[in-house]
């Protein structure tokens, strides 16, 4: 996927073979939004990035970049970053940081085509970290390694990557090595470039001011290592020895991570990351669908929505429902099908991301996201495409780790109840459940967060007055077999039994004893805790 594209190739497949389209994953403080900025100005989306200070600071700068997306008062250049990077387009798919909307996150990685795994050298593998990697490898998803805060004291190197390999279960092949840590931070080796990079403190390499040094034996490094240097040597030593080496078809194949080090606040360790970033990402890769594999360089345009944002505006239902471009390209005005409603859409006011530009793109290319204004007809999942029927597969629900029982507080208000939270379901925010046995309506999240957002959201928007209470659900499964089978199920069971929003069948178990009961006795029936969408 990665050939450099020729004179007798598509420009749907030049394009194509340019993108590189990446999430960041960590757990929270690793680093990420400072590393996205950092990213940023290498990419000269944004000329200062040392004045951008604090995530609200740097959301409010990032998303001045269009005009019209201030006009219509809603924020979503945060969601997708783009710039250009050693004549490669950086796609940068942004994921919410706090863990209560994991859901929206999980999903986001079904869009992206490889992933950078951000860790904290002092904390190493953490929480979040791990169930990320998870969802990654639904898909097997290349990943990218970059330690950061060497500038603090931290865990020894070699022990955090021998964490990475046990826990996280991939093979760690180091290409930039610390000198030192903490105050005695030096700088970096680059173990393939056989180079020294010099830590200078501050800014040092967006500037161009990064000392380099030609190799190990450089006097110089003598100098500056001191008596650590033969330590240094021998440590660099037992790395070349005990790691595999780098090779490019096992990162692909989401075997091996490529692992760099650096400091992101102090922008150090980033260029050596970026520049073997761009050359050894994949471009954007095939994707299922339920009928076929779907390339990137088929000319029809295709692709699914893996998120919706609705408008800060509660006064206008505007939502815009990201869709990752499969193959074949968009462009302004253009018609296209949406597959779910059956209905050709003209879209001509797509939102298209061009960090580095201030005008809307016309086009948009495989591997790009384009931004789709709807008043809740379309819905995360959904597929579109220039006729064909194509229905992409891998997009998750996870099952939600928190129940409650909506309570009406205005019994009149029942349909707009229903309708919000369809609505609310739709944009992935919450998810609903309807038990078969009685009039209950159960929400779902996976975290406590998220209820506020919906019972503020139906107040706002629908005009509905609703709470919560607890109920006695302890998780919920989606339910697969033979037909009859689940018929049986449907028929035998009093209770536990519930429809989901897309009226597929969910077992609500109310404790984890009763869980393991009900599927021993139902061998036939698999009990899933992801539901995809198609
Ligand atoms: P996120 O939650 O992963 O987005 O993390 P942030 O980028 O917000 O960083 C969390 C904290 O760590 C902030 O106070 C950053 O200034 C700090 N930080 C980020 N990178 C570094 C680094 O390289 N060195 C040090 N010392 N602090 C860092």
């Amino acid at each position: 996927m990665n050939q450099p594209a020729t004179a007798h190739t598509s420009q749907t497949a030049q394009e194509a073979a340019l993108r590189r389209t990446f999430a960041i994953i960590s757990h929270p403080d690793a680093g990420k939004t400072t590393l996205t900025e950092k990213l940023l100005l290498f990419g000269g989306a944004i000329q200062l990035a040392g004045t951008v200070k604090g995530r609200k600071a740097s959301r409010h700068a990032t998303s001045d970049w269009m005009a019209m997306e201030q006009s219509r008062g809603i924020s979503v250049t945060t969601s997708v970053m783009q710039f250009p990077y050693n004549d490669r387009i950086v796609n940068l798919l942004d994921t919410p940081g706090h863990e209560d909307f994991s859901e929206d996150t999980y999903r986001t990685l079904t869009a992206v085509d490889s992933a950078l795994m951000v860790i904290d050298i002092a904390r190493g593998v953490e929480p979040r970290t791990i169930k990320l990697m998870e969802v990654c490898r639904l898909r097997t998803t290349p990943i990218f390694t970059f330690i950061n805060k060497m500038d603090r004291d931290g865990r020894p190197p070699i022990e955090v990557l021998d964490e990475i390999e046990d826990i996280l279960k991939i093979e760690c092949a180091p290409i930039t090595w610390p000198i030192g840590m903490g105050r005695a931070f030096k700088g970096v080796y680059h173990l393939l470039d056989d180079k020294v990079y010099l830590y200078e403190g501050s800014d040092n390499e967006a500037g161009g001011k990064t000392v380099t040094l030609d190799g190990l034996e450089d006097p110089r490094l003598k100098e500056i290592a001191g008596d650590y240097y033969d330590e240094l040597l021998e440590e660099i030593e037992l790395v070349r020895e005990a790691g595999s080496g780098f090779d490019l078809e096992r990162y692909l194949a989401g075997e091996v991570t490529p692992v760099f080090f650096g400091s992101a606040v102090n922008n150090f360790g980033i260029r050596p990351l970026l520049d073997s970033f761009v050359e050894w990402a994949p471009a954007p890769q095939p994707r299922e669908t339920t009928s076929r594999e779907v390339v990137p360089t088929e000319e029809p345009l295709s692709g699914f929505v893996f998120k919706i944002q609705a408008n800060m505006d509660p006064q206008h239902r505007d939502r815009i429902a990201f869709m990752r471009i499969c193959s074949g390209h968009y462009k302004k005005g253009m018609k296209m099908r949406h597959l779910r409603a059956g209905k050709d859409i003209r879209v001509g006011d797509a939102i298209t991301f061009m960090a580095n530009r201030r005008e809307a793109a016309e086009t948009a290319w495989p591997g790009d996201i384009i931004g789709i204004h709807n008043h809740g007809t379309i819905a995360i999942g959904d597929c579109f495409s220039e006729g064909e029927d194509l229905s992409f597969t891998g997009i998750p629900n996870f099952a939600p780790e928190l129940f409650q029982r909506v309570v009406l507080r205005d019994p009149l208000k029942a349909k707009a109840l229903h309708k919000g939270l369809d609505q609310l379901c739709e944009e992935g925010a919450t998810q609903v459940f309807r038990p078969l046995h009685n009039n209950d309506v159960i929400l779902g999240a996976v975290g406590t967060l998220q209820f506020d957002v919906v019972a503020e959201r139906l107040r706002t928007e629908y005009n509905v007055n609703a709470g919560f209470e607890g109920v006695e659900v302890y998780t919920a499964r989606w339910i697969y077999g033979e037909p009859r089978e689940i018929e049986r199920f449907r028929n035998r069971m009093d209770t536990g039994v519930a429809e989901d929003h897309s009226g597929a069948l969910v077992y609500l178990a109310p404790s984890r004893v009763k869980l393991q009961l009900t599927e021993e006795r139902w061998p036939d029936i698999k009990f899933a805790n992801v539901r995809e969408f198609n």
